[in-house]
């Protein structure tokens, strides 16, 4: 069978993106497979076993607690095997190996005496030649180019119907713990839909996108017609993925940095949906299920739950990011030039400005005072509002971030920014 897989020049810089064509070359058809069973490994002792079959992916829940990591080999790749994690955590991410060739044998390893649940699944392969068509000239905050479901999906059983659409607030990065060398994304991409679908059971895909390490996106979560693929609620945010936006870079980030081409092509993505949705990289909201607590426009898995994801270096990434985006944001025409603020009828306007705005609440006056922050958190300017204010800050360009407070301290916050000239 003919394995050739070739995303190239996708992403050559980051100005110029390409519009793909997709060519099928070959394609396996058969089903997906989903089989499970339960291991007992006895302390320092090689586990070796036979399949039934060829499976292209394998799933560990550890039934018994044990400190020390499991290794797995499959064929000859070896595979560590997080063990203090038990069950149906909500992130099994480190314990779901996609294998680089589809394996018949299973051997592992343990330190101590664990008992295991194992899943195993076949999904099917499918090659594309996926060819640049044209390269177009795209602004800054434009959607980058991404391989649609129908896509990266075919052969695979349809994901079930019934989608829910939410309001971004928060872009929350992940990563999928996997391997960082095997460069067969599509397959990649493939068996976390299988796993995600047939062993959580889920309606599709957990994540909104998912980057490869040479930058392709893939568009995840089928919006099935419902709204914007980036609207749709997903899976993936510790049972509190409402307002979210899930964006998994493949590989394991705990392991090692990220490329620059998957890091460019995030950047790429958060700036057009923050534009999109006229946010600040630098910005937080209070998150409904985050138990009252406010979360980043930009945030890590483990901001909402303890988890490894997104791995130690992406998330100490998180903040380079942030700059990154803002600075591709501040070259981007504004979508609006009026922000409806979320909580009342409050406009601040217009925005971008020059450093001259209106805080207009006509005809009800709910907030009293106003508070203006750079992106250091520093206080740059205070007052008082009535139903409809001038405000003339003299700011130099930059983002900030304008609280709104009541009376009685009910606060309110928008982003806006100032392009002097
Ligand atoms: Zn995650």
């Amino acid at each position: 069978m003919l394995r050739t897989l070739i995303f190239s020049l996708l992403f050559s810089t980051s100005f110029l993106v390409a519009q793909n064509s997709y060519a099928q070359i070959a394609s396996g058809d058969s089903t997906v497979i989903h089989d499970f069973f339960t291991l007992k490994v006895a302390a320092k002792k090689t586990l070796s076993t036979k399949l039934y079959r060829k499976y292209t992916s394998i799933l560990f829940q550890v039934k018994s607690e044990s400190s020390t990591p499991m290794r797995v080999l499959l064929n000859n790749e070896t595979y560590n095997v997080n063990t203090s994690i038990l069950g149906e955590e909500a992130d099994a991410n480190s314990n779901f190996i996609v294998s680089q060739q589809p394996f018949s044998t299973l051997s592992i390893f343990s330190a101590s005496e664990i008992e295991i649940e194992v899943e195993c699944f076949y999904t099917p392969s499918i090659d594309y030649l996926i060819l640049p068509l044209k390269k177009k000239k795209q602004g800054n905050c434009e959607k980058p180019t991404t391989i649609p479901p129908s896509i990266w999906r075919q052969g695979l059983p349809e994901p079930k119907t019934g989608r829910a659409a939410t309001t971004v607030n928060h872009c929350i990065v992940h990563h999928t713990a996997g391997s960082n060398t095997d460069t067969n994304y599509l397959n990649i991409v493939r068996n976390i839909y299988v796993y995600h679908t047939q062993s959580n059971g889920w309606d599709d895909i957990g994540y909104n996108y998912l980057i490869a390490q040479d930058g392709t996106i893939f568009s995840g979560r089928d919006a099935q017609g419902l709204a914007d693929e980036d609207n749709i609620q997903g899976a993936h945010f510790c049972g509190k993925n409402s307002g979210t936006m899930g964006v998994c870079l493949l590989g394991n980030y705990n392991t090692s940095q990220p490329t620059p081409s998957a890091l460019q092509s995030l950047t790429t993505l958060l700036s057009w949906k923050l534009h999109k949705e006229n946010l600040s990289a630098y910005d937080s909201f209070l998150h409904p299920d985050a138990g009252g607590s406010y979360l980043s426009t930009i945030a890590g898995h483990r901001h909402g739950c303890a988890t490894e994801c997104p791995g130690d270096h992406l998330l100490a990434l998180l903040p380079a990011l942030r700059d990154s985006v803002s600075n591709q944001l501040a070259k981007c025409i504004p979508s609006s030039i009026t922000l409806q603020d979320q909580n009342s009828a409050t406009l601040l306007y217009p925005n971008p400005n020059t450093g001259i705005f209106w805080i207009d609440q006509y005809p009800n006056h709910t907030y009293s005072t106003y508070t203006i922050t750079n992106t250091l958190g520093q206080v740059m300017l205070t007052g008082k509002l009535s139903s409809f204010t001038k405000i003339n800050t003299q700011l130099q360009t930059g983002f900030y971030r304008v609280e709104l407070r009541t009376e009685n301290g009910q606060v309110s916050h928008k982003s806006f920014l100032i392009q002097s000239n």
